[in-house]
């Protein structure tokens, strides 16, 4: 492994392709180990535009824009950070002989919710809850018969909750608001939707999991809490009985094998006493694993860098630590932050703002992170940092 200077005539470059709060780290990260990195995002000052070499506003689910774009900078890397990219440019691109992290198949694979759930628990036999996959409201209906209830109907293309619904029974009315709440979630127009089995859990966990080129490694198990399908918390390590543990590295060793490469990947779990049951896996790093800002050695965005580039990496936790949310909480333009001191004030806590330009009501606009003795000591102060953060109407 050899890297060279950024911005000179043999760089190691790569292509951010997403600038989010979890791409500004992987940013961050990489320029740490001298790499340069160019920034992608569908909109301007994304926050990993604002810590990038160079950036690019451009339309990503675009396959001749994004070809052209890699052409264009013609990085070493090309390093997804969402799902909503034309997966079959990155195919493409892959053959061209660039490396796609980890591989252009897994993000094809895991960019809708019907690829990965297929190969888990079709070809892997990896165990996951009933599921079916429908297209119409007819179908929708068969599948709730066939799945039972209660069970979720989802968008098979979208994220952080946007279009679930939890039916609790099998009345038209409500599988016809479920459908109809789907369809305005959905990333496209005419959504086909998994309706997945409730899984009445004791807990979820995402189960860190780094391919590098030493084998796969295993970050301690992180918890977290969801509000409507987005995450608002979470803390590492969520206790698990030893069977359990060892389920949820095997489920997560199996899924990950398959879709190959280096680097972290996020996989969800749940977990209902010694049983885990696959829920879905992002080739990259994961929301809810912004908590190791707190609590590892080296956070997932660093693990991400260093596996991505063939570094050794190390997994260990430091500390039991927490993070909590800090939400827009309305529509603002170039909105401003009160109680920072607040919330920095809270022992042993730290703050991300990640400098987003507009705010809205349920967008995710900083993290507070927390370390502690015990993890509920952690959970409770990063909670009280977060509360401290007001967003407000700027200048
Ligand atoms: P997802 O977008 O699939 O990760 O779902 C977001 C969250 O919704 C999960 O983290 C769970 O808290 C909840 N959820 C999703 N699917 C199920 C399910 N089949 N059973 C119970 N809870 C679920």
């Amino acid at each position: 492994m050899r890297i060279g200077t950024p911005l000179g005539p043999d760089p190691t470059r790569v292509l951010l392709l997403g600038s989010g709060e979890l791409g500004k780290e992987v940013a961050i990260a990489f320029q740490r180990l001298g790499v340069e990195v160019v920034a992608v995002d569908r909109y301007p000052h994304a926050p990993a535009h604002q810590v990038a070499h160079r950036w690019h506003a451009i339309d990503m689910t675009d396959h001749v824009t994004l070809a052209t774009l890699v052409e264009q900078e013609a990085p070493d890397l090309v390093v997804p950070e969402i799902e909503a990219i034309a997966t079959d440019a990155l195919l493409g691109i892959e053959a061209g002989g660039t490396t796609v992290v980890p591989t252009a198949r897994a993000t094809k694979l895991t960019m809708d919710r019907e690829g990965i759930r297929r190969l888990a628990a079709e070809e892997l036999g990896v165990p996951t809850s009933p599921y079916g996959f429908a297209d119409t409201l007819d179908e929708v209906r068969d599948a709730v018969a066939q799945v039972g209830v209660p069970c979720v109907l989802k968008p098979v293309m979208s994220s952080s909750g946007k279009g679930q619904s939890v039916l609790k029974s099998a009345d038209s009315a409500e599988i016809d608001a479920a459908w109809e709440h789907a369809r305005t979630g959905a990333r496209v127009a005419n959504p086909r939707v998994i309706v997945e089995g409730f899984v009445d859990f004791d807990y979820e966990i995402t189960q860190l999991t780094v391919r590098h080129a030493g084998g796969t490694a295993f970050c301690e198990p992180i918890g977290h809490r969801q509000e409507n399908g987005d995450y608002v918390e979470s803390w590492q390590p969520q206790p698990m009985s030893d069977a359990a543990r060892a389920a949820a590295q095997d489920v997560s060793a199996r899924v990950t094998d398959a879709l190959g490469g280096w680097g972290v990947f996020g996989v969800e779990l749940f977990v209902r006493g010694d049983e885990v049951l696959f829920s879905e896996v992002s080739p990259r790093p994961h929301d809810t694993g912004l908590v190791t800002i707190a609590t590892q050695r080296l956070t997932e965005f660093e693990l991400h860098a260093r596996a991505v580039l063939g570094l050794p990496v190390d997994t260990a936790l430091r500390s039991p630590g927490a993070s909590a949310v800090v939400y827009g909480g309305a529509d603002l333009t170039a909105p401003a932050y009160e109680g920072v001191a607040e919330a920095l004030a809270v022992p042993e806590t730290d703050l991300r703002l990640f400098g987003k330009p507009t705010a809205g009501a349920r967008r995710r606009m900083g993290v507070a992170v927390a370390g502690a003795g015990d993890v509920g000591t952690a959970r409770a102060r990063a909670t009280e940092a977060a509360g401290h953060v007001r967003v407000v109407p700027g200048a």
